[in-house]
Order: structure tokens, then sequence, then C-alpha cells
């Protein structure tokens, strides 16, 4: 840095000591990334990961990658329940539609879903209803969802949705108020959109899971747009592993690796918001270190 630039970079500093984070001199938390605890905001623990990876396998790869607490939703709810009974102190559940015949690609037009979905809030304390997917238009059952709204306000927990941004638009024209956690950040979505979207919505919460390798550049710095995204919503984001495939647990240590990688390149106040943060205060839990080793 040149003498000037570091005159003006100082001078800046004084003037608008808050939109100062925004600079690069703003030191990174670095390698002190890997003491922060996470907490993973995309996990499922379906079916055919039971037998492979037993609940105690499950927080024992929690523990070994630094991971406190999940946000966890399963195929079938069981599987959500099994992990929480478990470890209700490493687990904050949350109720997928998803079971028998009901997919993501149907679960909308399955008779009796809404009683499902108010059995299953009635037995078990759920935080939020998701992940689920709305692909296309053809899933835009208004009745069903408002109803869905319903059960969420009454609760006041969150919905998970995967979706592009046309849904999500969708779903705040039925309630403005509704809480929502936009799965993989919309995941096809352009980071362009992204922003946009929840600059559109300031209510809007996003997990970043299976984004990490948009987010980080291929020279290993942040990609431009996404910096950006971490930089204005850092208050609004969470990481995530999305276990969607067993394969997703194989690689469950390297996947919660890829995505300190880019959390050591912000300031330290961003890092720890998106890494746990933001989940303390969306779920009402506290989030440390201490919680590994426990359950
Ligand atoms: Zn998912």
């Amino acid at each position: 840095m040149t003498r000037l630039t570091q005159l003006i970079s100082i001078a800046l500093i004084c003037i608008f000591p808050h939109s100062a984070i925004g600079d690069d001199d703003h030191n990174p938390v670095g390698d002190a990334v890997e003491a922060l605890p996470i907490f993973d905001a995309h996990m499922h623990y379906k079916e055919p990961a039971w037998g492979p990876y037993p609940v105690e396998d499950v927080i024992e790869l929690m523990d070994k990658s630094g991971v406190a607490m999940a946000l966890v939703s399963s195929t079938p709810d069981d599987g959500t329940i099994m992990l929480w009974e478990y470890a209700p102190k490493r687990v904050v559940p949350e109720l997928r539609p998803y079971h028998g015949s009901a997919g993501a690609y149907n679960w909308t037009r399955v008779a009796g879903m809404e009683d499902y979905l108010k059995g299953r809030l009635a037995k078990f304390p759920h935080r939020g209803i998701g992940e689920f997917h709305i692909h296309s238009i053809s899933m835009w059952n208004e009745r069903l969802f408002q109803s869905i709204i319903d059960m969420a306000r009454e609760r006041d927990i969150y919905l998970h949705v995967h979706s592009g941004t046309e849904a999500v638009r969708w779903l705040y024209g039925l309630d403005p108020d509704v809480k929502m956690i936009w799965a993989h950040a919309g995941l096809g979505v352009p980071a362009n959109n992204v922003h946009k979207l929840m600059s559109e919505f300031p209510q809007l919460l996003a997990d970043t899971s299976l984004r990490e390798h948009s987010i980080l550049s291929d020279d290993g710095s942040l990609d431009a747009i996404w910096k950006k995204i971490l930089f204005d919503f850092h208050e609004r984001l969470m990481v995530g592993s999305d276990t969607w495939v067993n394969g997703q647990w194989d690689n469950y240590e390297q996947i919660i690796a890829s995505n300190r990688a880019w959390l050591r390149h912000l300031p330290r106040e961003l890092a720890e918001n998106i890494a746990y943060k933001n989940a303390e205060r969306y779920f009402g839990r506290e989030i440390t270190m201490d919680l590994i080793g426990t359950r």
C-alpha cells in the first residue's frame, strides 16, 4: 500500500467507522476461524443414512468438525426426531413434509398433507417447516400454503424454502411477515439475483449450503458478487452442509472445512455472525464450542 492510499484509508475510517468494515484492510479472521463453532443450518438425516451413520456417528462427525448445533430436517421426519432425542442440545428440529409417497415434486398435492403437518407439529417442538421444494408454479397450492403459513405464525417458526426467486415473492405475497429461510440462497439463482432478492426483502434469511464453491473463486479469493452479499447481509446468512445423500456424510468434515475456507476471509464480526451468531438469535439457543462432546 502506498503512503497516500494508507492516509486515505485512515481518513475514511475516521469519517466512516462502520462502513470501514467493507475495506480490504479490515483484518480477516484468518486461522482463528478454526476456533469458531459452526451452526449447520442445512442438515438432513434421511432414512438411507440411519444404517451407515447411526446417531452417535452423526454427533461424532459434528464434534470432529466443530459443528456445535444443526438445523435438521429429514425424509421421513422420524430421522430428525431420532437425532433430536439422542442429542437435544445439538439439534434444532425442523419438520419436512416428505414421507411415504410424498416427495419433493408432489408434496403440495398429496391428500392429508395439512393434517400430517399439524399432527407432527403438535407432537414435537419443531422450529421450522422445511426444507421443502417449490420447483415450479404448478406447486403453488395457495390453500395449503396459507395453512402452512398459519401453522408457522402460530408457533413463531420459519419456513425453509428451496426455490427460485419467484416462489419467494409469491410466499411474501401470501403473507409479507412470513419468517423464511431461503435454502442454498436459491441454489441455481445467480449471485446478482440473490443480492437483488435479499435487498428487496429485508427480512429474508438464507443458508449458503452447496454455494461454497461459488463463494470462493478458483484463485482462493472471495467471488466479488458473493463478497458483496456476505458483507451486505451478514446478519441474515448461515452456513450449511446439506447431507441430502450419504456421500455428503462421507465428506462431512471436508464440507465444513470448505465453509471455513471462505469464512476465514471475512472480518471476525461477519464470520461469527454467519458461522453461529445469527442462528443464536433466530433460534434463541446459545451456541459455543462447549457443546462439542455433549448431547
Ligand atoms: Zn436440502
